[in-house]
């Protein structure tokens, strides 16, 4: 599925099988891709246009194909997943301090490089993670983005944060809701005001409080994740988390944030935001999801029916995360 330019539909094109993947790449037959908020971006044309034509995704979930010349610690029919972030430079200061989320080079899968919503990719094997088995291909698909970056997300929060807000009860706080629950946190969940099911599944998932995010929570909060692009729920964070709390931005994307009084910001509140992934991030979040067997709540749609996917996401038509199935 193609985007040739932002706000067009997606087309399905046909193409011959892609070619022997070059040195340090794998092929990979998608069996199962995410649709994350980030393409919504992309598609609606809130992130900037990289110039080509974009097949998005980057939540995917496949079986190696062949490999490249030189790719070692992989191999043909192994499960993999792939993220995010691509491709780094390896080289910056950023890469060589470990925060390669931030590589100025960095190329982002679904966006600057071919992405999952098509039936093979390739992919640079040093960004390609093997995946935990007891989830089937659907179920894994989540992780690697709402997973991955709602655990780099959730870790910023710290570890002395007990009393943890989440903003936007979507594919990442459902994930992280059972992560936070399972260490002994208390989560408190924010709903789009009205949605009853979300905050349903958020009472199921083991979360102490669910409400509006037009609401303050019933006691202050240490740390409040954002998840939801919508710029006017961080001045109501700042409000919600004490003294010394910190609020996460989580999206790529967020409309604009409403001026507010210092004193919201004032007692060392902090608000940061979070910047795709590490290799580590990824890493640590799987080897979390290994040990903790997580819920996760899918809404699969065939690959060509993606920009049904989208316009649901868009809608909020469903909770948990969609997921677009291989063919
Ligand atoms: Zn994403
Ligand atoms: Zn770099």
């Amino acid at each position: 599925m193609v985007l040739t330019a932002p706000g067009q539909p997606l087309r399905e094109i046909w193409r011959q099988q892609l070619p022997l993947p070059a040195a340090g790449q794998v092929r990979i037959r998608m069996s199962a891709c995410g649709v994350c908020r980030t393409d919504l971006h992309i598609v609606d044309g809130e992130l900037p246009w990289p110039g080509h034509a974009v097949v998005p995704g980057h939540e995917i979930v496949g079986r190696i194909g062949a490999l490249g010349p030189g790719v070692t610690g992989l191999a043909v029919g192994q499960r993999v997943g792939v993220p995010w972030v691509g491709w780094t430079c390896g080289r910056c200061a950023y890469c060589q301090a470990g925060r390669e989320n931030l590589c100025p080079q960095a190329e982002f899968t679904g966006w600057q490089r071919e992405g999952g919503y098509a039936d093979q990719v390739l992919a640079d094997a040093r960004h390609v993670f093997a995946l935990p088995e007891g989830y089937g291909d659907a179920q894994a698909a989540p992780l690697l983005c709402a997973g991955l970056i709602g655990w780099r997300a959730y870790t910023m929060a710290g570890a002395d944060a007990r009393r943890i807000g989440l903003y936007g009860f979507g594919a990442a706080a459902h994930l992280i809701a059972q992560v936070a629950h399972h260490q002994g946190r208390e989560v408190h969940a924010f709903t789009r005001p009205g949605d009853t099911a979300a905050r349903a599944l958020a009472l199921e998932l083991g979360a102490a409080w669910a409400g509006d995010s037009d609401q303050p929570p019933p006691v202050p909060l240490d740390a409040a994740l954002l998840f939801a692009p919508v710029g006017a729920l961080v001045p109501k964070a700042l409000q919600a988390v004490r003294p010394g709390g910190i609020v996460v931005c989580a999206g790529i994307h967020m409309s604009d944030i409403p001026s507010f009084p210092y004193a919201w910001l004032w007692g060392e509140r902090r608000l940061v935001s979070v910047a795709n992934l590490t290799r580590r991030d990824g890493d640590e979040f799987l080897r979390v999801a290994a040990t903790v067997a997580l819920q996760i709540h899918t809404h699969t749609y065939p690959l060509d029916q993606a920009p049904q996917a989208l316009d649901d996401l868009r809608a909020g038509r469903f909770t948990g995360a969609a997921v677009l199935l291989g063919r």
